[in-house]
């Protein structure tokens, strides 16, 4: 019953989904085909053209707006006026690679880091989450000594060769490189004795165990602190505690994955592992970091990037540029001047209320779980076995979808939505996807 679709095919377009007679949007999806063939990933049955959006509204060719409660990408709200002013002006200014002094690109990373526990005290800036975590890895294999890494079993952290071997959920099916181990994910749903970091770092010691039996040294573990790919896990809080013991007591490093929990979205700080009092040692970062303008970073103790430099040299053209620091310095000043952390944190328990409210009449919900505005509502076709229903979710996304709603899913079986909207959601956006996820569970008889 495992999901044996990779990530990507999620709620993904299949192009037999068209038939011959062809929807409307059949020649735009046609000529998207030719040029990108089958490296093309479109979303839904029938796919959207999507033109222009601000805040947490997205508009189609046909001029249809939709409420956007998918994409964590423009977190502080899409085209927010400040963010596009600060890129402009800069654009305009001076955009050139990062070998020059420049004062709004030191101010930038004075800004990241002073955002950090203080013992993380340098920074590399990148163009992608995926970057990050490629450099994170090979940071923590030369700090280390050892090639191993730990991950959890549906986990996602980017698509370069290296960040493919520790993202299994890229490669469903196909076993996992010999350095790799995947561990469950903290489903405290299904577990029942709610032990999510006694069972984790359990199965992290284990993992190690094997790797020592097999000659292989630890290098560390990498772990999104919210789990998004893995079908979102966020509680206890402080869960991940004895997980990082774990694999410092064998000498590996833990590298916090923030590019879904970083800026804000977990509703209790500005980063998701301070949700679980945790210090890491190496944070990566990524997807709102530029609110749309594509960034990366990673930040971690000096020693340690020290310890890489001394073996090996890294420069990264485009990454930190002077507009993608004029991006970030303005998305930090959104974030602080809007209280967006503040309002992920109570937009999101009021959403999880009202979830909660309609899961009273729709056995289909099995569960709503999350922190800030991420939320995780899954589907199951038998509350009490809590069997994955996968073709529920799919329902309530294309049904969603016909009300002018945006949302996706995730998870080992496909049956949990995932529920990231911009940060500048209202409780009034919120009570517009309960009302009308409970018009589609009724709508699906679920
Ligand atoms: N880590 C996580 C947890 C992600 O969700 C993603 C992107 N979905 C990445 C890393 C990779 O980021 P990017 O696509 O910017 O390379």
């Amino acid at each position: 019953m495992r999901q044996e679709k990779e990530i990507l095919a999620l709620n993904a377009f299949d192009p037999r989904s068209l038939d011959g007679s062809g929807g409307a949007h059949r020649p735009a999806v046609d000529r998207r085909l030719r040029s990108f063939g089958t490296s093309s990933v479109l979303f839904y049955r029938d796919p959207i053209e999507m033109v222009r959006a601000e805040g947490v509204w997205m508009q189609d060719a046909q001029g249809r707006r939709y409420l956007d409660v998918y994409n964590n990408v423009p977190s502080v709200g899409h085209c927010h006026p400040r963010v596009v002013d600060a890129i402009s002006r800069q654009v305009g200014q001076l955009n050139v690679h990062t070998r020059y002094l420049n004062d709004v690109v030191d101010t930038y990373a004075e800004r990241l880091l002073a955002s950090l526990p203080a013992e993380i005290d340098n920074l590399v800036l990148t163009c992608t989450g995926s970057e990050a975590n490629d450099l994170a890895l090979r940071v923590a294999q030369a700090a280390t000594g050892g090639t191993g890494f730990i991950v959890t079993e549906t986990a996602y952290h980017g698509n370069t060769a290296a960040v493919t071997d520790v993202s299994p959920s890229s490669r469903p099916g196909r076993p996992l490189a010999s350095h790799v181990a995947a561990v469950p994910a903290p489903d405290i749903y299904r577990a029942a004795d709610g032990d999510a970091g006694g069972r984790l770092a359990a199965a992290v010691e284990h993992a190690i165990a094997d790797f020592a039996s097999r000659g292989i040294r630890l290098a560390g573990m990498i772990a999104d602190s919210i789990f998004s790919s893995d079908g979102v896990y966020a509680d206890p809080a402080s869960f991940l505690k004895p997980v990082i013991a774990t694999i410092r007591a064998h000498g590996g490093l833990f590298i916090a994955d923030e590019v879904q929990p970083g800026f804000g979205r977990t509703g209790d700080a500005l980063w998701g592992f301070e949700r679980h009092g945790i210090l890491p040692d190496i944070v990566t970062m990524g997807k709102p970091m530029g609110n749309g303008f594509p960034m990366g970073g990673m930040a971690l103790r000096r020693e340690l990037l020290e310890a890489f430099s001394a073996q090996d040299k890294y420069f990264n053209t485009f990454g930190g540029n002077p507009v993608a620091a004029a991006a970030g310095l303005a998305v930090l000043d959104v974030i602080r001047d809007e209280g967006l952390v503040e309002n992920a944190r109570a937009v999101g328990a009021y959403f999880r209320q009202g979830l909660r409210e309609i899961a009273n009449r729709h056995e289909a919900i099995g569960d709503v779980r999350g922190a800030g505005l991420f939320i995780g509502l899954e589907f199951v076709s038998d509350r009490a076995a809590k069997t994955p229903a996968p073709e529920i979710a799919s329902g309530v996304i294309n049904g969603l979808r016909e009300h002018g709603v945006l949302i996706g899913a995730a998870g080992a079986y496909g049956n949990v939505l995932k529920i990231r909207p911009p940060l500048c959601f209202s409780r009034e956006h919120a009570d517009m996807v309960v009302e009308l996820t409970d018009t589609v569970l009724r709508e699906l008889h679920a």
